[in-house]
């Protein structure tokens, strides 16, 4: 594993110190090491529960149709999460398992986005095939369509060929997501660092060393611009369906240009799963974005862990100043309070969610 090393040696008490022969002083370290607990004094809020409750959009349950949810709804009540949706639904029978297990035991805490297989893509009738399934796993009571980030990476046609994610072979999946009044949320490409050098100018290097299947290329399949103009082309051409652009569709760390493509595409909205450490390093640009396009952004976690929330309450609630994230190959620098109105933070939490997606039960959410 590559390494850099820190070097603590201009500074003149650790000269002072080694010249006096203290032997157990370190002069080098890893920087995966490095942790230095702050010395800062100000106030600080830890939130462990959301001040109103919450819709999380972005969330990912397996087995959800053979399993008891009971654990699951505890954890979600500590957090103050009235509504999961579990984004990772398949489609069919399994699907179909899962939505009758929800409706029996929690009717009304469980939403279900379904999923597309893209096996076989190309062969004689696959759209329609695809298209029907769609139609019937909504029937069957799911409320959205996610897509993967495999589209546009891996997902390869009956001819061997990577399907970029504007394929035309999917648009009548996008226009009937549309028909049927439900949202696509989608998630295309990773962050932009991945396809960058690592060395020790890359952010992400320590995501990237440590999760070295995350490592992309120009031809890794195709280049990060690549595949955002591709997702942004269906986002152009499919104007009456609704898109939940996951991640902040990778501009979180250029909500400029993340708000010049809301201004233009009026039926894309935003979560922001995984992304907490970048709206949390520019509290004031981030502050007003969420501002300005307050109707646009909804609650998403993606990983499951319920200790990690307190992080993205703490960060949307509080005005507190350099607190730690929960992830260092994420983020090594701390964390500052976008200080939200309650008018704002209503939005975020489920306002928005209630409005997007279809059969939330609205009766569990203040006015
Ligand atoms: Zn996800």
């Amino acid at each position: 594993m590559k390494r850099i090393s820190l070097v603590i040696c201009s500074c003149l008490f650790y000269g002072t110190l080694f010249s006096q022969g203290a032997s157990t002083s370190v002069t080098k370290m890893d920087f995966e090491n490095y942790n230095p607990t702050s010395t800062l004094v100000v106030p600080g809020h830890i939130v462990t529960r959301s001040r109103f409750p919450f819709i999380d959009v972005h969330n990912h349950q397996r087995d959800m149709g053979s399993r008891a949810l009971g654990s699951l709804v505890t954890e979600m009540d500590s957090l103050n999460m009235k509504v999961m949706v579990n984004l990772s639904g398949g489609s069919g029978n399994s699907l179909k398992q899962s939505l009758e297990s929800v409706k029996a035991a929690y009717p009304n805490r469980f939403i279900i986005f379904a999923n597309i297989g893209f096996n076989g893509i190309g062969e004689k009738g696959w759209t329609e095939k695809a298209v029907q399934q769609l139609e019937q796993d909504v029937k069957n009571g799911a409320n959205g369509l996610k897509i993967f980030k495999n589209l546009g990476f891996s997902v390869k046609d009956n001819e061997g060929k990577r399907v970029p994610v504007n394929d035309p072979r999917l648009d009548a999946i996008w226009a009937k997501c549309g028909e049927l009044k439900i949202p696509v949320l989608i998630h295309t490409a990773d962050p932009k660092p991945f396809w960058d050098n690592v060395d020790e100018h890359n952010e992400r290097w320590m995501e990237i060393v440590t999760h070295p299947g995350r490592k992309r290329g120009a031809d890794n399949p195709v280049p990060w611009e690549t595949l955002m103009d591709e997702q942004h082309a269906i986002f152009k051409k499919h104007r009456n369906t609704t898109f939940i652009a996951a991640h902040f569709g990778w501009f979180p760390n250029d909500l400029a240009r993340l708000g010049q493509l809301l201004d233009g595409l009026p039926n894309v909205v935003v979560e922001f799963g995984a992304v907490i450490a970048e709206l949390g390093r520019q509290p004031i640009m981030a502050r007003n974005f969420f501002t300005r396009y307050q109707d646009r952004i909804l609650f998403g976690k993606d990983s499951w862990v319920p200790e990690e929330y307190k992080t993205y309450f703490r960060v949307l609630e509080t005005a507190d100043e350099y607190f730690p994230y929960h992830k260092k190959y994420h983020a090594f620098w701390s964390m500052y309070g976008l200080g939200l109105s309650e008018d704002i933070l209503k939005k975020v939490y489920y306002k928005n969610a209630l409005r997007i997606i279809p059969n939330i039960d609205k009766t569990l959410f203040p006015k």
